[in-house]
């Protein structure tokens, strides 16, 4: 039976089957393993999953020694479909110290809240 010899962070090099393993394949557009290609098996020692990249390579190695491969196509459009950034300022001028001093002393009086919604309007 094949053994594959993989790295554990903890426990150095350790022996495994082709079965211990799962490996992702990410491709790009032209087909090519991509960024985000991974490997991952439990480490029969320390029994902790590690993960590590796969270039191409490395992939070819893994399926040639009987891994099982997940292909996946990398999504060109995850960027755009991101939610705007939260933290996004809004626009609008810059709130100041005055601003603030203001809002305190708004605040104070018992018909802020008609005053604030008076300028609102
Ligand atoms: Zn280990």
């Amino acid at each position: 039976m094949t053994r594959i010899r993989a790295s554990c962070p903890s426990c150095g090099e350790v022996d495994l089957r082709p079965t211990d393993l799962t490996l992702t394949i990410v491709r790009d557009a032209d087909g090519q393993v991509a960024d985000g290609s991974a490997y991952r098996f439990r480490c029969p020692a320390c029994t902790h999953v590690v993960a590590k990249p796969a270039d191409a390579r490395i992939a070819d190695l893994l399926r040639t020694g009987g891994v099982e491969a997940e292909e996946r196509e990398q999504l060109q459009t995850e960027v755009d479909r991101r939610p705007p950034h939260p933290e996004s300022p809004p626009g609008g001028p810059r709130l100041t110290h005055d601003d603030l001093l203001d809002l305190h002393l708004l605040l104070t009086t018992d018909t802020w809240f008609e005053q604030l919604l008076a300028t609102s309007r």
